[in-house]
């Protein structure tokens, strides 16, 4: 009987495990499990260009038709929710049924947190999937108040969304740092600034207490003592890890399906991928759960490798991600924890800067802020955390060129 990939979870990283065990040869079957009734599509537009462009769109772009996957040989179960896995008995165990598997691979994703003690409104959004994002973009008018409770990435995009749609808007922010985890303190600040300087108001270190509804809108108490009136409320407080439906499968879930440097699991033959895996990352030393589509993708490719037979490679990624705000690109490499950050060019006052991150003598990331063709310049240098001499060296030949240019 021929062998059976099971890949659970019809996103970008499902996606693109499907995709490279087909390329990396598996003649088997390849079944594509998914809760969402679409195709897989992009998510990072959901919060930008979908929310502020045309409003007559239907459904979202997949990545791949139908009938593209059809030729690639990869079976589509969607609407199907994995309610389990029966590590001896080898199968999934779906709400149809059970899908018996050779290998497996997880890619379950995320959910969007939602703020405890405000369900149950419509007028209180959440952003994770299309649907979603068809609710809040009906609700987006000019005029409209919304409060987005939550300065990360999401939170920002959608409050730079609604603010270009011609609404007021609020972003609160209960730690003092935005962004501190992944730009640091000092520049997760800096960001943050963007939105002040396009007209978006900001609290910092504020809790939302409750939100109370009314016929005409809701209101919203902030533990610095401020009663907004709003007219919907966004939550973008992060994202969790898809793995209840794991409980009891002997796959290790810790904040995240658990695996080895390579992607397996604690389950041997079953992989992970995308923002529901954490992963042994050698170059940290510990485990890692990142949630950005770079890793993603490349982790889905992965694992759709491994689970194609091929041999056990470190998955040791140069991190990457990027976020769009009020017309301005942030892009950063590698990491934030650094023992100093140092501005290498241009000035965050001025809404535009690159800056690099010291840990030692070497550096370890970089980060541009409205400098898009600057960040894959210093890909090299961050991928073989070179001597931060290098950085500076390289840093200064980058500024004075740009100074001959302009
Ligand atoms: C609004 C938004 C904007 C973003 N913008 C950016 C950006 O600008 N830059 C960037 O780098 N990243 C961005 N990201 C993050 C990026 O999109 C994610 O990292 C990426 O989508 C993760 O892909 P994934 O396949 O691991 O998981 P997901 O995309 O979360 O997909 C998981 C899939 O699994 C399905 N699933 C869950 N549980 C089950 C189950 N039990 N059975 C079957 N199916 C199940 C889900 O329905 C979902 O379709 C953004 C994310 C969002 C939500």
């Amino acid at each position: 009987m021929a062998e059976r990939i099971v890949v659970v979870g019809a996103s970008l990283a499902g996606l693109r495990a499907a995709e490279s065990a087909r390329k990396s040869g598996f003649t088997g079957e390849v079944v594509l499990v998914g809760a969402e009734e679409h195709l897989p599509y992009d998510r990072p537009p959901l919060s930008k260009a979908f929310l502020t462009g045309p409003s007559d769109v239907r459904s979202p772009e997949p990545f791949r038709t139908r009938r593209q996957l059809a030729e690639l040989g990869v079976e589509l179960r969607l609407g199907r929710r994995a309610l389990g896995l029966d590590a001896a008995g080898r199968s999934v165990v779906l709400d149809d049924g059970e899908l018996p598997f050779d290998r497996a691979v997880i890619a379950t994703g995320a959910y969007a947190r939602p703020l405890p003690g405000a369900t149950g409104d419509d007028r209180i959004h959440l952003l994770r999937t299309w649907d979603d994002a068809v609710r809040l973009r009906s609700r987006l008018r000019p005029g409209a108040r919304v409060l987005v409770v939550g300065a990360g990435f999401i939170g920002s995009e959608i409050a730079s969304s609604a603010l270009s749609l011609g609404c007021e808007v609020t972003v609160v922010e209960a730690g003092q740092w935005p962004l501190e985890r992944a730009l640091g303190a000092e520049m997760g600040l800096a960001c943050v600034e963007l939105h002040r300087r396009a007209g978006v108001a900001v609290h910092l270190g504020t809790a939302v207490h409750n939100i109370e509804p009314h016929d005409d809108g809701l209101t919203a108490r902030l533990s610095n003592g401020v009663s907004l009136a709003v007219d919907l409320v966004v939550v973008g407080i992060g994202a969790s890890p898809n793995t209840a439906w794991l409980d009891g499968s002997g796959v290790a879930v810790e904040d995240g399906a658990v695996c080895d440097a390579g992607l397996e699991t604690t389950v041997p033959g079953v992989f992970a991928a995308g923002d529901v895996a954490r992963w042994h990352d050698p170059a940290a030393g510990h485990t890692v759960r990142l949630e950005n589509w770079t890793n993603a993708a490349e982790q889905g490719a992965l694992a759709g490798r491994r689970a194609a037979g091929m041999p056990s490679t470190p998955y040791a990624p140069v991190a990457y991600f990027w976020s769009d705000w009020h017309s301005t690109r942030i892009q950063m490499l590698g990491t934030s924890a650094a023992d100093e950050v140092v501005v290498l060019d241009g000035n965050p006052a001025d809404g535009e800067w690159v800056a690099a991150y010291r840990r030692g003598d070497r550096v370890v990331g970089v980060l541009s802020v409205a400098r898009p063709s600057e960040t894959m310049k210093y890909r090299r240098l961050v991928a073989s955390r070179a001597p931060w001499s290098d950085l500076l060296a390289f840093a200064k030949e980058r500024v004075a060129r740009r100074l001959a240019v302009n």
